[in-house]
């Protein structure tokens, strides 16, 4: 199986080996008539049902004991409308096979995430996102949705048909209906020109207004135990296209930052102790550079090196104070923690469920290497983020429920009301659900 979550003896696993499940059966529908009939042939024998993309989220959303959706038959562009600017695609394509095609047809997505291996749908799911000072979430740039409800019926939605279900569903997490086809707006493809440099904290927490002002794109990392940051800026430009070489390339993305890192990361789980010093030398060995490419080049890249982790959105006007709070309670503490805190932001949209629901949001995430014990920091990072009304991300690690949840989402009544329209049996509910969501 390419990237997507791992299967042994009739298991399903996610990415990070922190959720694993036995459904009763797995089906990989070819089709939409296929898909439908699954659904209702599960209602019939009593099962629940989860569509699964490629299996990255660290929480159990995915997760189910009943009929597991599988996506891989349901790939592919449906079509192209150049004159709308949209492109419509099969549910389970995966993002990096949207973003080559896009790209050989001249096209873009205007934003998106740090890597390209999940699903389309399971991507917007959850509602993944990279960084944007105006442009949003993967889920923001769904024009339309078709997916397959608890009754086996096929619904469409976009702005204009059936808004009250296309304002919840484009992040469904799952909940509403299988997603069988998405309609993304596109762009003529465009360069960003990328510009990479460490910049102190203070610097960077002093001048964030201005930096997330005056940039298309800005997030930046943090190094814990360290006063150090990478930052990240990418602009639109007019070229020339001057891409990463490949063998800087290699070195930076690969050799540092999976395989020297990787390495690091064992020693760090192995002698706890010496985090801080390796922290200090992660923080200095990526060099600042720049480089000009199409999107999707510039906005991801691979990530080998396996991690749990947890992602908060606050208000942005909280972001630097947040950040502030985080830093403080990482020095009085003994945890000892090799992974960078990346902070990015997104504008404010009208998605009921998004994390950036009404609200210009900045983003903080907190990782763990895999097999480190994560529970400590992420449960005191998770206080201070939610001290600041923090809206956890849904498909990483956090510990709210539906009571925490409606607070913090003004709208958070309107999903569950549409929920109880569309599946009031719940065909689609698993234990994660029931948490997030309420019974
Ligand atoms: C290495 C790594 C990097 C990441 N980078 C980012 C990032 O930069 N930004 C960010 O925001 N997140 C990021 N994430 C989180 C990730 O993007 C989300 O968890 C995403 O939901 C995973 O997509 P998936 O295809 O693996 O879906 P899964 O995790 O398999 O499923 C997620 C949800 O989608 C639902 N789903 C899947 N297919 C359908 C369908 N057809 N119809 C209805 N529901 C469906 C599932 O039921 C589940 O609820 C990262 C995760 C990892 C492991």
């Amino acid at each position: 199986m390419s990237s997507t979550a791992s299967r042994q003896n009739g298991t399903w696993r996610n990415w990070g080996g922190t959720v694993s499940a036995r459904p009763a059966r797995e089906v990989t529908p070819a089709c939409v008539d296929e898909l439908a009939e699954a659904v209702r042939r599960a209602a019939e024998d009593g099962l629940r049902v989860k569509a699964v993309g490629s299996g990255h989220s660290f929480t159990s959303v995915a997760a189910t004991d009943g009929v597991l959706i599988r996506p891989q038959l349901l790939t592919g562009i449906r079509t192209i409308d150049r004159e709308a600017g949209t492109v419509t695609v099969e549910a389970g394509t995966p993002l990096k096979r949207l973003n080559l095609a896009l790209a050989r047809e001249g096209l873009s997505l205007t934003n998106m995430g740090d890597i390209m291996e999940q699903t389309v749908s399971g991507a917007t799911a959850t509602g993944t996102h990279g960084t944007g000072r105006d442009s949003g979430s993967i889920a923001a740039q769904i024009r339309g949705l078709e997916l397959v409800t608890a009754d086996g019926s096929v619904l469409t939605c976009s702005a204009t048909e059936n808004p009250e279900v296309f304002a919840a569903a484009r992040i469904g997490l799952g909940a509403l209906g299988v997603v069988t086809a998405i309609t993304f707006a596109v762009e003529p493809v465009f360069l960003l020109h990328a510009r990479e440099e460490p910049m102190p904290l203070d610097r960077v927490l002093a001048g964030f207004d201005e930096l997330w002002a005056e940039n298309e794109h800005f997030e930046f990392y943090w190094f814990p135990h360290t006063d150090s940051t990478n930052t990240k800026r990418n602009n639109r430009s007019a070229g020339p296209e001057r891409p990463v070489g490949r063998l800087a390339g290699w070195y930076e993305d690969e050799f540092l930052s999976n395989g020297v890192f990787q390495a690091a990361n064992w020693v760090g789980r192995a002698v706890p102790a010496a985090i801080p010093a390796i922290a200090r030398i992660s923080s200095r060995a990526l060099s600042a550079r720049t480089y000009t490419d199409i999107p999707y080049k510039v906005f991801t890249s691979p990530r080998r090196v396996r991690f749990v982790e947890m992602e908060y959105a606050v208000p942005r006007e909280a972001v630097v104070d947040t950040l502030r709070e985080l830093k403080a309670m990482v020095d009085r503490s003994p945890l000892r923690i090799s992974f960078p805190v990346e902070v990015r932001t997104a504008p404010a949209d009208d998605i009921t469920l998004s994390t950036a629901s009404g609200r210009d949001s900045a983003y903080i995430a907190v990782h763990m290497f895999r097999g480190t014990p994560y529970q400590a920091y992420f449960t005191a990072a998770e206080r201070v983020f939610t001290a600041h009304e923090g809206r956890p991300h849904w498909g990483k690690v956090h510990t709210r429920d539906a009571e925490y949840l409606s607070r913090v989402y003004p709208r958070f009544a309107e999903f569950t009301a549409l929920r109880n329209r569309l599946d009031p049996d719940r065909r689609f509910g698993n234990d994660y659900l029931r948490r997030v969501l309420g019974p």
